[in-house]
């Protein structure tokens, strides 16, 4: 009796472990890892020592991506290029709430390129024995 008491107590323990929702935060970095591409895992990869740090401290893959790229750019591994939703002029279709103010480059004209593009340019930059990652 009551062992099959502590086996459905088990089975109702495993059931509830397999439908609990993700709460640990490295497992929720986990997670959203596995939805980023290929290219985005690479860069992210090649431009911080994943391994050093703590899941549970990390900022969030997407995050991380954007701060490779803005890095790259600060780096000089590539260039701003022109953005090519306003091609440079800052401005795009007017409205009453933020004006002609282009959404893709904030009004600067320039955008950062593609995680493709700034990928290959980090990975030149390795070759060239520059420091990539942190
Ligand atoms: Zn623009």
């Amino acid at each position: 009796m009551t062992n099959q008491v502590s086996t459905a107590a088990s089975r109702r323990e495993a059931k509830f472990e397999a439908n609990r929702p993700i709460t640990t935060k490295a497992a929720l970095w986990d997670a959203r890892w596995a939805k980023i591409n290929k290219t985005a895992k690479a860069l992210i990869a090649l431009s911080f020592n994943l391994k050093d740090h703590d899941k549970n401290k990390l900022k969030a893959p997407e995050k991380l991506l954007s701060i490779a790229k803005s890095n790259a750019v600060k780096a000089g591994f590539i260039a701003l290029e022109v953005c090519s939703r306003c091609g440079g002029t800052g401005k795009f279709s007017w409205n009453s709430r933020t004006g002609s103010k282009c959404f893709g480059c904030h009004g600067h004209g320039k955008q950062i390129p593609s995680a493709t593009a700034v990928l290959k340019a980090v990975k030149q930059a390795a070759k060239r024995g520059e420091k990539v990652s942190r």
